[in-house]
């Protein structure tokens, strides 16, 4: 049971956590972490690059 609260930052890089109200967002959207600067941008999504059925 994942019980995660989604608005909550977790710099992966210091290991800091913070109300994602309370941090700053880069110009793409991304939260950025206010003590180390790091850039949450989502590299390991779900697979979203859904090829085009060639069927039919
Ligand atoms: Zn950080």
């Amino acid at each position: 049971m994942s019980t995660e609260n989604a608005a909550t930052f977790d710099c992966p890089e210091c290991d800091v956590s913070a109300p994602s109200t309370s941090v700053p967002y880069d110009s793409l959207g991304y939260v950025v972490c206010p003590v180390c600067g790091y850039a949450a941008t989502p590299e390991r999504s779900s697979s979203a690059d859904r090829s085009p059925s060639a069927g039919d």
